[in-house]
């Protein structure tokens, strides 16, 4: 398709770009006119063709090459709506594919990929050579492919588009290496070129056609480049195969032809490498015991009929963290039902891994079970069977729950796994043991030369099988990411685990970014209102580079008020379906990280282009509201736009800025005004129901050099950051109508879920253990009793109640509006709500930016913008990485914390109990944010006396009784223990308890303390 963004320079090309535009129906034509003509078919060196018409030939073409139809195969299929269409694939063979060598002088390439010095040192091969890795070398092997050593690569077509058609996270790794310049990997595409395009043979398996074609190809290649033999030292073609017949059928061609295994493990340079290889299947002997462990998994055509005639269950395996030898298979039924089958020991759970999707069969009622409660982590190798006795435990018939075991896999959803070697104590063994970092994924035996290097850092593993005679799968050792416990490590280890995409940009995206220096052009400012002359400015945090949003707010003649929420427009610079459009929309959001910022899209957008700096052009998508003195809203409307910021200012200065008295500037004035109409806005909000939830949000001061944190502290919000608020409120607010009036079907929108009841019992049980009363029937109801719950002498316990009331609370998500019925955004008491104003860090709103364009006529549709089933497809990727991405905020918050007491040693604190637990209390230090759990029972000490009540809840501990939201105090400590596992630990100062409480330790050194006050 065209991509908007190329603008032809010359009327010669535009009518070509115009005709190519085109050529989907011309090529429909051909179909029917010319099957039994000869077709005559050009194509262009940028692969852009033009069409054209002479005679009795139809033909496409671009300066002077000609290609000729070898076949066209015709086959019906159908169609959604349940007709018959009629298809015709034609299959165009031509003769400008060139080798892509720079040794070659035969070929008219303009520019070459394959070096004529490629040199990978091998005892195997010892002349420069290209590889061509078959297509299951590809598929097992990617870890080896992506290695800096290998390049000079040869990828067919044949195999490219057999790894797309079977593995989507394979090939996009293959093309971002075709992409990279350094590797040196060329895609040849043998099946149109006219000496390598064979047809399937009669009776011969559509597997073995492709390795003919493959075989094919090689021979080419190798003659080929044997014309050129007097200017190089004896280049050759090296095949790489793991298929023993396709192996030895190369070998009687005469190739050179090796299996991945022996070429890596020749390889002189580079001994390492030979970690990355992935096991296949059958090297597996060597590693496992002989005894069968496992039952055999059922074939695949058998799970399905056990599937359809119900005696099989498919769903999701998902393994418990406490307990290695259980797991729940969670079976999703009809619409909103959903079963979960308990599984329980290891020959049940059967080689299932968290995440596979799994076929399950239900056990007779007897054998059911109820879900343990002891926590069992796979530390020692043997023993299994006593402690799967151990589980065991006669349980109530009530709590008994549907049990059942694994009898095939469907999926495997192996991804790299980041964890530590446990070194095996045997000396000299390459087999070691690797437990990740997950708990819920198995340990994994890999082969390794390096044990004493990796010892201590922390790795990558991937999953290569699991034999049904093996203890632990088989893997490979990926790569390393660094000693355990440093920062850096610890920062790309949170960012694996919560699969948070964090590559670099690749070349094909990056290949989309406007060329610099960049400049808003004449055309630009045509299809634009031009809003420079007016008073806009940004408030953000101290330190944003990425501004997405901007403010004016003027008096009009009428007196009335116009305010304009000004937002980048990003979807200007990304368009629909190109590489850096599907690279945004995996990533959907920017995440943030302490210290640490992970772009959705490129800098060059993300702190440039689409940020609306002061002083500079931007292009903006404006929303301007003529707005009366009561803020109630008189006009709306939306235009695309160019602003000229006067100023980006921080909360604190527009604050200091409003407060000013002596201060009468334009952007001054326009600040008060938005001030003014903020709150009023606000108070309507509240009134109508919205809630005003309190979640301790943390900041770190980082030392400049170091980038430790050296301070720790709440953030303190002042109005300027609830004047920003309401207006992007209002603005998203007022797009989610318009979209949703103009395409009910498919507008983005976002929505807030009441909870349920019970999701309140624990805020309603805390407040009357203070004698406050909490309704929670709405949410204005709830709003009314927060606002009112006071406790005389402890005026923190509002603040608490608001962050309890927010742990009650469900998850906002976004959804398409043609599959929902239900829109109401419960948290901000709207009926109907969207994200508009931040395209830069979150996807959702650039497909709000494009439904809003093409509502006031200022963008073109494209199909998958109408399509409320892809949509939603989008929406689910959005909200899975929207968590992802709150939870490594979160565990980058934990990490940070840990590096800043593990620096302080022991510190006291005074802190409220938040929670009341079985044999905790969980604690929270305003002062730093922080939760903890102080324990009641260990291993090492005696336990004390305790007594839990669930009606409170409280806890009695010997002769004292917890209750929610006590003031307490502890030691606040790292537990550092466990490497892969830090954890904060706090215990009890006070109240006092004999046996139970710790001395209250020494405070902190003076010279530290300084440092900290700075
Ligand atoms: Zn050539």
């Amino acid at each position: 398709m065209l991509n908007c963004s190329d603008t032809p320079d010359s009327k010669r090309e535009a009518t070509e770009l115009f005709l190519f535009s085109r050529v989907p129906v011309f090529l429909k034509t051909f179909g029917k006119f010319c099957r039994a003509k000869e077709l005559v078919y050009t194509w262009g060196a940028e692969g852009l063709p033009s069409v054209g018409r002479r005679k009795h030939l139809n033909f496409i073409c671009f300066r002077s090459l000609i290609v000729i139809m070898l076949k066209s195969k015709t086959f019906v299929k159908k169609t959604r709506s349940g007709g018959v269409m009629k298809v015709v694939r034609e299959h165009y063979l031509r003769d400008d594919i060139w080798c892509g060598s720079e040794v070659c002088t035969e070929c008219k390439q303009e520019s070459t990929v394959l070096q004529k010095d490629a040199c990978m040192e091998s005892s195997l091969c010892s002349y420069p050579h290209y590889l061509v890795p078959d297509t299951n070398v590809v598929l097992h092997q990617i870890d080896i492919l992506e290695d800096p050593v290998i390049c000079n690569v040869i990828i067919l077509q044949t195999v490219l588009q057999e790894v797309r058609h079977r593995s989507a996270p394979v090939y996009k790794r293959l093309k971002d290496i075709i992409h990279e310049k350094e590797k040196h990997f060329y895609t040849f595409t043998n099946e149109h070129h006219r000496d390598t395009f064979i047809e399937r043979e009669p009776g011969e398996s559509a597997n073995d056609r492709n390795d003919r074609a493959i075989r094919v190809a090689v021979k080419w290649y190798s003659q080929h480049l044997k014309t050129f033999e007097s200017d190089t030292d004896g280049l050759k073609v090296v095949l790489l195969t793991n298929d023993q017949g396709n192996k030895q059928k190369a070998q009687d061609n005469g190739l050179l032809v090796y299996k991945c295994e022996e070429y890596v493990k020749s390889l002189i340079a580079n001994p390492e490498l030979v970690d990355r290889l992935a096991l296949s299947s059958d090297d597996k002997s060597e590693i496992t015991s002989s005894k069968v462990l496992f039952p055999e998994h059922f074939p695949l055509s058998r799970i399905q009929t056990g599937i359809k005639s119900g005696s099989f269950l498919q769903g999701t395996f998902r393994a418990s963290r406490d307990n290695y030898l259980e797991a729940t298979v969670f079976v999703q039924g009809e619409g909103e039902d959903s079963t979960e089958v308990l599984i329980q020991g290891l020959q049940n759970l059967n080689r299932a891994v968290h995440q596979d999707v799994v076929a399950v069969q239900l056990l007779p009622r007897s054998e059911w079970v109820a879900p343990s409660s002891v926590v069992l982590q796979d530390e020692e190798e043997g023993n299994v069977s006593f402690m799967e006795e151990d589980l065991r435990t006669a349980a109530a018939e009530a709590a008994r729950k549907p049990t059942g075991k694994v009898v095939g896999v469907i999926k495997r959803n192996w991804r790299p796994f980041c964890g530590m070697l446990n070194v095996s104590q045997i000396k000299e063994s390459t087999r070691h043991l690797f437990t990740p970092a997950d708990r819920r994924i198995p340990r994994i035996r890999i082969e390794t030369r390096q044990a004493s290097t990796l010892a201590g850092q922390r790795i990558m593993v991937a999953i290569d099988g699991w034999p049904k005679d093996s203890r632990y799968p088989n893997g490979h050792f990926v790569r390393s990411l660094g000693g355990a416990g440093e920062k850096e490590t610890e920062e790309e280890v949170l960012l694996l685990e919560h699969d948070v995409p964090h590559q670099a940009f690749s070349q094909a995206v990056l290949s989309f970014l406007p060329k610099m220096p960049w400049a808003i052009t004449p055309e630009d400012m045509m299809k634009r209102e031009d809003l420079r002359p007016l008073t806009v400015c940004s408030v953000d945090p101290p330190g944003c580079t990425d501004i997405d949003d901007a403010l004016h707010c003027r008096e009009l003649e009428n007196g009335n008020l116009e305010v304009g929420v000004h937002i980048a427009d990003v979807s200007h610079f990304i368009r629909p379906g190109n590489a850096l459009d599907k690279e945004a929309a995996n990533r959907g959001t920017t995440v943030y990280l302490c210290g640490k910022r992970i772009d959705m899209v490129p800098e060059l957008l993300s702190s440039n282009l689409c940020s609306l700096r002061s002083n500079v052009d931007r292009l903006a998508f404006s929303c301007i509201w003529e707005i009366n003195h009561k803020a109630e809203i008189l006009k709306t409307r939306f235009t695309k736009s160019v602003i000229n910021s006067k100023a980006s200012l921080t909360y604190a200065e527009a604050q200091m800025r409003i407060d000013d008295t002596n201060k009468n500037d334009d952007i001054t004035k326009s600040l008060r005004g938005l001030n003014k109409l903020a709150k009023i806005l606000k108070r309507q909000r509240i009134e109508k129901g919205a809630l005003t939830l309190s979640s301790l949000e943390v900041r770190f001061h980082m030392d400049s050099e170091t980038h430790d944190p050296i301070d720790l502290q709440t953030k303190e919000l002042m109005e300027t950051n609830s004047m920003v608020e309401e207006f992007m409120l209002l603005a998203n607010i007022s797009v989610a109508q318009k979209i949703y009036d103009e395409f009910p079907e498919c507008a983005l929108l976002r929505k807030h879920p009441a909870p349920p009841p019970s999701n309140y019992d624990i805020l309603i049980k805390a407040a009357k253990s203070k004698e406050v009363e909490v309704h929670t029937d709405s949410a204005k109801a709830l709003a009314d009793s927060l606002d009112a719950a006071k406790v005389d002498g402890f005026p923190y316990f509002n603040t608490l109640l608001r962050i309890l009331a927010t742990r009650c609370m469900m998850q906002a998500v976004y959804f398409c509006s043609g599959m929902d019925s239900d829109f109401h955004h419960y948290g901000l008491a709207s009926p109907i709500y969207t994200h508009f104003t931040s395209p830069i860090r979150r996807y959702a709103d650039i497909i709000v930016h494009r439904l809003l364009a093409v509502a006031i006529g200022a963008d073109t549709t494209y199909p998958d913008l109408m399509d409320k089933h892809k949509q939603s497809a989008l929406c689910n990727n959005l909200n899975y990485r929207h968590k992802m991405s709150q939870y490594a905020q979160r565990a980058s918050v934990a990490f940070h914390t840990q590096l800043f007491f593990k620096s302080r040693g022991i510190l006291n604190e005074e802190g409220f109990i938040l929670f009341v637990r079985k044999n905790a209390i969980i604690v929270l230090i305003p002062k730093f944010g922080l939760e903890g759990t102080v324990f009641f029972d260990s291993k090492d000490k005696v336990s004390p006396n305790i007594v839990f009540e669930e009606e409170g809840p409280t806890l009695s501990v010997e002769q004292h009784k917890f209750h929610i939201f006590d003031k307490v105090k502890v030691t606040i400590s790292l537990d550092d223990s466990n490497i892969q596992h830090q954890k904060i630990r706090m215990a009890l100062i006070e109240p006092v308890i004999p046996g139970v409480s710790v001395p209250a330790p020494d405070t902190e050194t003076p010279a530290k303390k300084q440092k900290l006050d700075r």
